[in-house]
């Protein structure tokens, strides 16, 4: 499951950086999900809550910012956003030519630590 590596890591970046700052508790997590991500945030934070007992990031709880799927067309100009995880064509003009600008996104947000 893709998800469980992808928490490890989370957990590895968190204690890391919450002992960087002379910290020993993580209360929250923001994460910034995009829907393109391939990434499902229920499967995560779940994995996520299986890792974390012993860890600094014992007590913390995620929360998850779904970002929606969003380009810019290279026909008509147009910004778009979609409520699909994929874009097949410009939504104004129907053009295969556009950037997908958000909605892959993976990141921590925020970190919450004392
Ligand atoms: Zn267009």
């Amino acid at each position: 499951m893709h998800e469980v590596s992808v928490a490890e890591s989370l957990l590895k970046t968190v204690v890391e950086q919450a002992a960087a700052h002379n910290c020993t508790r993580i209360e929250k997590i923001i994460l910034r999900i995009g829907r393109a991500s391939g990434v499902v945030s229920e499967a995560l934070v779940f994995a996520f809550d299986a890792l974390k007992p012993g860890t600094m990031a014992e007590n913390a709880v995620i929360e998850v910012m779904d970002v929606p799927v969003a380009g810019k067309c290279e026909t008509c100009g147009s910004d778009f956003s979609v409520e699909e995880k994929y874009v097949l064509a410009c939504p104004s003009c129907g053009s295969p030519s556009f950037v997908i600008t958000s909605g892959r996104e993976l990141e921590l947000s925020e970190l919450e630590v004392y």
